[in-house]
């Protein structure tokens, strides 16, 4: 962590869920929310709320959703130097509803909106030079703007000596055009911590069964990838080490949203401060665990005490 902050680029949203599980969209209904969001934005805000150095590039509108985000990251400790608030973008939204087989049916409105106008600003830029970790979003990379600053942060950041993690989090509405794959692939070839979770790990190794496609990353250079699991909890997979496994906290789920970017964001906060493989694999469970007991995808953020205490009291799995 010496090396300076763990910094991450993407969309920042407000999230206004359907009250009822449903498909879709197509009838009126009511709503909650706003809530903030944007898988980058729940990552660092769990990063800051867990006292690492934390900072997001980023756009908000002029309007109440982005004052919404931007008071919540502040509060919670995350650098917002680099946030751009836009007056002829509104910020980004996101309506989610559930499927009663547990699948999400979306809404979004990134691209044109202030989250689509991300770009290397003067802010973003001196927030790059003096960070030591990218935290890179597959969401961040269907952006235009945002993908150019993913690219460059990892390579400077690389080449001061600090470290990239990668959650494909690719969601099917998401995927327009080949720039994001393309530059999803450059991701992936220098990343060091892998954090996918179900199918993304076959489709980011290009092979079908679960050994195979593990195998296949760490040969590539990958040096750890964290398997995440849902309810069955997550594995550790880690080049010339032995996998660990970690059965999830028994909790009643009531929004799943957001899980997985606790989760990473937990793993890795833990790994830059010192922590071993096995611990920070508790802690990132712990921290999605915690997180699907909230409504809201942000309001289930954990401190460090929080998961501690949470760890000694909640049963496995
Ligand atoms: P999302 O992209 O929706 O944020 P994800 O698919 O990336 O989520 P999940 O595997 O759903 O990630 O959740 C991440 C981690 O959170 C799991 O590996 C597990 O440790 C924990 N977790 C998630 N859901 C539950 C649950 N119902 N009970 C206990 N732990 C859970
Ligand atoms: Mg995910």
């Amino acid at each position: 962590e010496a090396l300076g902050p763990t910094i991450t680029v993407g969309e920042i949203l407000v999230e206004i869920m359907a009250t009822t599980v449903g498909t879709g969209f197509l009838e009126p209904q009511s709503l909650a929310g706003p809530y903030p969001s944007g898988a980058p934005a729940i990552f660092i805000d769990q990063v800051a709320r867990m006292g690492g150095a934390a900072a997001i590039i980023a756009g908000v509108g002029d309007d109440d959703f982005g004052r919404l985000n931007v008071d919540r990251l502040r509060q919670d400790g995350v650098d917002v130097s680099a946030i751009a608030i836009h007056e002829d973008w509104p910020t980004g939204s996101a309506f989610v509803r559930y499927r009663p087989d547990g699948a999400r049916d979306f809404v979004f409105n990134i691209a044109r909106s202030a989250a689509g106008q991300i770009g290397l600003t003067s802010a973003a830029e001196a927030l790059v030079r003096r960070a030591g970790h990218v935290h890179v979003m597959g969401t961040a990379l269907t952006i235009p703007g945002a993908r150019e600053v993913i690219l460059y942060a990892v390579e400077t950041v690389q080449a001061r000596g600090g470290s990239v993690s990668l959650d494909p989090n690719l969601r099917k509405e998401l995927l327009t055009d080949d720039g994001a794959l393309d530059s999803f692939n450059q991701v992936l070839a220098t990343a060091d911590l892998l954090l996918p979770s179900g199918e993304e790990l076959f489709t980011a190794a290009g092979r079908a069964d679960e050994a195979a496609a593990v195998a296949k990353l760490l040969e590539s250079g990958m040096g750890e990838i964290v398997l995440k699991r849902g309810e069955q909890g997550a594995s550790f997979f880690g080049r010339g080490l032995p996998r660990i496994d970690c059965a999830a906290f028994t909790v009643d789920e009531v929004d799943p949203t957001g899980a997985g970017d606790c989760f990473g964001a937990a793993y890795l906060t833990c790994r830059r401060k010192g922590m071993a493989p096995d611990a920070a694999l508790l802690h990132a469970n712990a921290a999605g665990a915690r997180n699907v007991t909230r409504l809201g995808p942000m309001e289930g953020v954990s401190t460090l005490a929080e998961l501690t205490t949470f760890i000694v009291e909640t049963p496995r799995r």
